[in-house]
């Protein structure tokens, strides 16, 4: 059972069907796992387990944060017992550009745990383009952080997207939907054609149609398509940027991209999608 496998059972076993009763400190609780508050130094969140309890301290911050953290070491006490942990679990980009497995295991329980499919899924069904607008309100309805989110979206696996994060226009960590072909490498250092560049300079968020290659490397046919870019102000001087990959000619994997393209033709149903 993979770890948000094991969240979402917990939830089910809860009964629980709206975002607003996943109470994580209750689940804690549940589980054997006290939570306390209290400053940690050169960490975020500390677990320390004896036989079947165990204090989870969280160091405070704000409620989005603090749940993700709960959640993290929650994931840890459930999957990883017997061991003590010393987390770094306020910003979840940081385990996902890191190697951990244990961390990663542990973020991605806390991100179904917060963000269960089951509740999350409808609403990310009825986005038509999606925009931190979107984000920003399923980190309200969540109570999640905005990193957290944007890469629960992209894991979610239902709209064709790609959550990347920039620092100094490096990037910092990705999150890609799981349908979206290996073969859009996105580029490393930020395009000085692409939104975030500017919005890394000194804008605050921008949002409109890119050629794909302002945003894929080494791609000999990106130039061919557009996607759709929206970047926004992260934290600490980063940049937050959600690539929409609109046509649905990029979904397809290069080898079958012109016998399916040919079908189509010949069925007389090629369409794009913008
Ligand atoms: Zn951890």
């Amino acid at each position: 059972m993979s770890p948000g496998e094991r969240a979402e059972n917990l939830i089910a076993d809860f009964g629980i069907t709206s975002p607003e009763d996943l109470d994580v400190v209750a689940f804690a609780y549940d589980a054997g796992l006290e939570v306390e508050f209290d400053e940690l130094e050169g960490c975020d969140a500390t677990l320390m387990g004896f036989e079947n309890r165990a204090i989870a301290t969280i160091r405070p911050s704000n409620v989005g944060r603090e749940r993700f953290s709960i959640g993290h070491e929650l994931g840890h006490w459930e999957m990883h017992r017997g061991k003590s942990f010393r987390c770094r679990v306020d910003d979840p980009g940081e385990t996902l550009a890191s190697n951990s497995e244990q961390e990663k295991h542990a973020d991605e329980y806390a991100a179904h745990l917060l963000m269960p499919r089951p509740l999350l899924m409808p609403m990310v069904m009825s986005v038509e383009r999606p925009s931190f607008k979107h984000i920003n309100e399923f980190a309200e309805i969540f109570q999640t952080s905005r990193t957290a989110t944007c890469i629960r979206l992209a894991q979610i696996d239902t709209l064709p997207i790609i959550a990347a994060c920039y620092r100094g226009n490096d990037l910092r960590w990705l999150s890609r939907a799981p349908d979206v072909p290996k073969k859009w490498i996105v580029k490393r250092r930020l395009d000085e054609d692409s939104f975030a560049y500017d919005v890394m300079q000194h804008g605050k968020e921008m949002q409109g149609k890119q050629p794909a290659e302002v945003w894929f490397d080494d791609n000999d046919v990106a130039e061919e398509y557009e996607v759709m870019e929206h970047s926004a102000r992260g934290r600490d001087g980063e940049v937050l940027v959600l690539i929409y990959l609109t046509d649905v000619e990029m979904m397809t994997p290069r080898s079958n991209r012109r016998r399916e393209a040919d079908d189509e033709i010949s069925h007389g149903r090629y369409s794009r999608r913008r």
